[in-house]
């Protein structure tokens, strides 16, 4: 019986990898895989290294989770070194823990490497501290991927009326209802909110805008992406770096 690696492969820029990552990657038998940020990655592999894809994109899963869980099981019955690589942090909506559970259950070993996720680098590649003295003194990780208009919705939008950062991933298809669900909850529409699409990479875009225009603005970009909303938004203006 195998051991499991539950590993996160950063958000996009290769050299985001963590050191941990990229060894037990060197070591794998088999890498069970995502629609990745970044597929370079696979090629740090040792030769005769199996692949097999699960791919997910945007939280619309391609692989239903069961039939993932089960895949990375039988693999860990059959190989010494399992990986299984996920975009950003594997616990950052990542359902790296159903994974571990599942795995927990059938007395598989696992390890668990975090990775640097795309809600904090994205940002930080786009000039936007997610904190901020005087700006921000929390930031939240909000899925977008529920629609606020969902009556049995868990998310609290009512706590959202403060001038902390939301961060939401998986929710460029909900943006209309997102922002307008903020504006209803007492947010002011020209409030700062910047969306980052294929951050941390070559093709990373940043539309800055208000809850009012972003939708507008933010049409027709690329996926993945995620939407920032926050007074923090406004230092890219002094901080933006990695597009020049
Ligand atoms: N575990 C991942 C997130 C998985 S959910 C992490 O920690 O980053 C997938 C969502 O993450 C996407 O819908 C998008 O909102 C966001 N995302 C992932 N990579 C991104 C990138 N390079 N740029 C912008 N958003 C990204």
């Amino acid at each position: 019986m195998g051991k499991v690696y539950l590993t996160g492969a950063g958000p996009g820029d290769i050299e985001l990898l963590t050191l941990k990552a990229l060894r037990v990657i060197r070591e794998a038998d088999v890498v069970i895989y995502d629609r990745l940020a970044n597929p370079e990655i696979l090629k740090e592999a040792k030769n005769g290294c199996e692949f097999v894809y699960v791919g997910k994109e945007d939280g619309r899963h391609i692989m239903p989770q069961d039939q993932i869980n089960e895949t990375i099981y039988q693999n860990a019955l059959k190989y010494d070194s399992v990986v299984r690589l996920k975009g950003g942090d594997p616990f950052v909506f990542g359902r790296g823990g159903e994974e571990a559970a599942y795995l927990f259950d059938r007395g598989i070993k696992f390890e668990i490497i975090p990775g640097i996720t795309s809600a904090v680098s994205a940002p930080a590649y786009a000039g936007i501290p997610v904190t901020h003295r005087g700006v921000a003194v929390s930031f939240r990780v909000v899925t977008g991927h529920e629609s606020p208009d969902k009556e049995s919705s868990q998310i609290p939008w009512e706590n959202f009326k403060t001038d902390d950062t939301i961060v939401f991933l998986m929710g460029l298809h909900n943006l209309p209802k997102i922002t307008k669900k903020l504006i209803e909850v007492g947010k002011a529409p020209d409030f700062p909110c910047a969306v980052i699409s294929r951050g941390t990479t070559q093709e990373q875009k940043v539309i800055i805008g208000t809850l009012e225009n972003i939708v507008d603005k933010a049409k027709e970009t690329p996926t993945p992406a995620l939407i920032v909303v926050g007074k923090v938004v406004e230092l890219r203006e002094q901080l933006q770096w990695f597009e020049e």
